[in-house]
């Protein structure tokens, strides 16, 4: 009978993603009501050292799988090496952030091993013995409650932020798994790097956000101060990317990125639904627009009419006293 909750511990160039601490700490909430075993997934090159690291959020097991060919993320390489992995110890479920590559490898190894996959959650349970995960759709319009009871393993990704990481030592047994990284196809020949000080978008605690009421690139400025203060990542609307003042790796919404932050601040911006959808699990939201008749006050848990021009600079400036 398949037994184990699993976590694939996410990493990338020796670093582990917050949100599979994340899932290890809510994961052990669920695996200690079904009585089943909570263990990490470990994939990579030189990976071995980050099991201390790991170890901190609790699993029981860390299987590794060390590989030079699984130096940098392929859909191939992890795909292989995590569902040869998946077949040989049969876990109950597999789950995966909500993240670039989450998204990428669940689908793939969801459809190798022909089970069941429940993206872009915001919640997880046990309920009458079995996992139970919660996600919106219609753009988060509706939220619902799913299960997939017959496929084994159950797999879900679930967005950075939903779950705290809390910390609960404990010596994992560390196993490592003699596993090929099978046929790759994809050649990775350069790997270009955004040199930015803030954190990543998907992962960030609070996020400050810029719509067509900033009217132009130059005034990004202002919610870049406004982010270095509190330690924020920028995120922006679609018509701000569309309009050229940001990358579309700023763009929050249905054709963007999924963001859960702590905080989320949206400056100038409407709140069209298909930005909702990216945004509106945020824990808290403040909306800064001139327009009180805006949707974004509909989801916002503050809300300041008012020009953003005059508001963000006296925002940044109170902030710096605290
Ligand atoms: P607007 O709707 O033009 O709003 C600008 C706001 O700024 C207004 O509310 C205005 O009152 C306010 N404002 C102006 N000046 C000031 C000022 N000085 N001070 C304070 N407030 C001011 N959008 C996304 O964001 N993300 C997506 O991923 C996305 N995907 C889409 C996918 C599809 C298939 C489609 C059809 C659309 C998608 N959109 C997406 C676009 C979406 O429908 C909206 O057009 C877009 O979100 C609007 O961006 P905005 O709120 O910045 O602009």
């Amino acid at each position: 009978m398949a037994k184990g909750i699993w976590v694939f511990a996410e990493q990338r160039e020796g670093q582990v993603k917050k949100v599979s601490f994340e899932l290890l700490s809510e994961g052990r909430k669920v695996a200690d009501q079904l009585g089943e075993e909570l263990c990490a997934v470990l994939v990579g090159k030189n990976v071995s050292g980050l099991t201390e690291a790991i170890s901190a959020y609790g699993p029981d097991k860390i299987y590794v799988v060390d590989n030079d060919a699984l130096e940098n993320y392929t859909t191939d390489g992890y795909t292989n090496a995590v569902s040869d992995l998946v077949k040989k110890y049969e876990p109950s479920a597999l789950l995966l952030g909500c993240t670039v590559t989450g998204r990428d490898l669940s689908a793939q190894v969801a459809q190798r091993l022909e089970t069941g996959l429940m993206t872009d959650c915001t919640g997880m349970e046990v309920a009458d013995g079995q996992l139970v995960f919660t996600r919106p759709i219609y753009a988060g319009k509706t939220i619902v409650k799913a299960a997939c009871p017959e496929a084994r393993p159950t797999m879900a990704t679930i967005r950075p932020n939903t779950f705290a990481a809390v910390e609960n030592a404990k010596q994992a047994e560390v196993i490592s798994v003699e596993s090929g990284a099978g046929d790759i196809r994809q050649v990775i020949k350069d790997i270009i790097r955004q040199v930015s000080e803030r954190p990543e978008l998907t992962e960030a605690d609070i996020i400050v956000s810029g719509g067509r009421g900033m009217k132009g690139p130059e005034n990004f400025k202002l919610l870049e101060d406004l982010a270095d203060v509190v330690g924020a990542a920028v995120g922006a609307s679609r018509a701000a990317v569309d309009a050229g003042w940001v990358s579309h790796s700023f763009q929050v919404g249905q054709t963007g990125k999924t963001v859960s932050p702590v905080l989320y601040i949206a400056c100038g911006i409407s709140g069209a639904i298909q930005h909702l959808a990216g945004m509106s699990s945020a824990k808290c939201i403040v909306a800064i627009n001139k327009d009180e008749e805006a949707n974004i006050f509909k989801v916002a848990d503050y809300g300041i009419v008012g020009d953003l021009f005059e508001v963000v600079p006296i925002l940044t400036e109170e902030l710096k006293k605290v």
